[in-house]
């Protein structure tokens, strides 16, 4: 399935080419220089908000739940990232967990940056996708969410109201409509796309690798300024973080203002990866960089029989444990963190009935296999999840 050839997607060329020209054809004709200030703003409220409607809505909330926000602002957020012209919120975060499960895999990856810069940035939407892993993908959130529903069945009319009527109306208030549609319209869409794709390519291509460099991820400061605070990239390893860097002062609006909102009651829940986990990445990478990386720290990790584990799970009444490399994990604390959902965790959740015990399900396969590409963070955190060793 996933290595037949994708078809060419032509309504896609022919939308994402007919706006360039537009906006080129319009900016020629009515630069900026000739129009009036509110037009220019306007242009400007256009672009930045949908770029915010993109990274807090369809990317933090949507994708990676790094919050949870009231109806209000998820249907804003939805708005904003409908203006973008990025598909819908639903098929957005498919694609985008998709990247980080399977990042830089030339098949699963939906951008790989293994394919090149090109196809990273803008290659990949010429084609019509075939996503031969998307059956590992949760989706139970998505399908859940009544605005996701709403805005995926409506998308094209209005992304075509919010994208290119509203603006056109704006303008026609200071008797500009022509400047709304040409700059508020073409013109931020394609600056909305360049920046976002700018993420799928630039932020794979160019910067600095500070928590990991088992992928392609980087950050830059360039794409941060352009992208709304997206630009510390490498981050990637910690992709349920309502941040794109833990230092509050590193340039990231979009965190600011996911602060903004919690502090005016309007999201809550805002999830931070563990600090020992963000200086685990950051030491290790010091001390690649340095070429002192210590040796392995002997394994301290206690024995257990069949029957300790069975007593461990009728005394914590609720927990979560999984077999991992030989190991006994609790990973009750992590089901919500996982980047993947607790399902596919909970899969494998040990239970002491006596048919299960015979059956116990090792994820192993899953963990190491090809239904994920877990990173050395997710490592080194799992391995800080062990209880005991299973003797024999
Ligand atoms: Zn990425
Ligand atoms: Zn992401």
């Amino acid at each position: 399935m996933a290595t037949s050839k994708p078809k060419i997607w032509w309504s896609n060329i022919f939308f994402f080419l007919g706006t360039h020209l537009g906006a080129l054809i319009g900016v020629y004709y009515f630069p900026i220089h000739a129009l009036p200030r509110p037009t220019i703003w306007l242009a400007f409220a256009s672009w930045q908000l949908s770029c915010f409607g993109i990274t807090i809505g369809y990317h933090r909330l949507y994708t990676h739940k790094s919050f949870r926000a009231s109806l209000g602002l998820r249907i804003i957020l939805a708005a904003l990232g409908t203006a973008a012209h990025q598909g819908s919120i639903r098929w957005w975060c498919l694609r985008h967990r998709l990247h980080h499960r399977f990042t830089d895999d030339p098949l699963h990856d939906p951008y790989a940056a293994t394919r090149g810069l090109l196809f990273s940035h803008v290659g990949w939407i010429f084609f019509k996708p075939i996503y031969g892993r998307l059956n590992v993908i949760e989706t139970d959130d998505l399908d859940k969410d009544l605005v996701v529903r709403v805005q995926h069945r409506y998308y094209h009319l209005l992304a075509v109201l919010l994208g290119f009527v509203l603006p056109t109306i704006v303008g026609y208030l200071w008797r500009d409509a022509t400047g709304g549609f040409i700059w508020g319209g073409l013109v931020a869409r394609v600056l909305v796309w360049h920046c976002t794709f700018l993420v799928n390519s630039l932020a794979h291509w160019n910067g600095l690798q500070l928590y990991t460099d088992e992928n392609t991820s980087r950050g830059n400061l360039v794409l941060a300024l352009l992208t709304c605070g997206e630009g510390n990239h490498n981050f990637h390893a910690f992709p349920y973080d309502f941040r794109s860097s833990p230092c509050f002062m590193d340039w990231d609006p979009s965190k600011w203002a996911i602060l903004a909102f919690q502090y005016f009651g309007f999201a809550t829940n805002l999830r931070r990866a563990k600090c020992e986990d963000i200086k685990a990445g950051q030491e290790h990478m010091l001390l690649k960089y340095w070429g002192v990386l210590p040796p392995a720290e002997p394994d301290k990790t206690p024995d257990w029989t069949l029957e300790q584990v069975e007593q461990h799970i009728h005394q914590n009444d609720g927990c979560c444990l999984i077999l991992l490399d030989g190991y006994v994990l609790d990973v009750t604390s992590y089901l919500v963190e996982h980047p993947g959902g607790s399902k596919v965790i909970r899969d494998y959740a040990l239970r002491t009935t006596r048919e299960a015990i015979d059956s116990w399900p090792d994820a192993s396969v899953a963990f190491h296999g090809g239904v994920n590409i877990h990173t050395w963070a997710a490592n080194q955190h799992m391995k800080r999840l062990r209880l005991a060793k299973l003797a024999g």
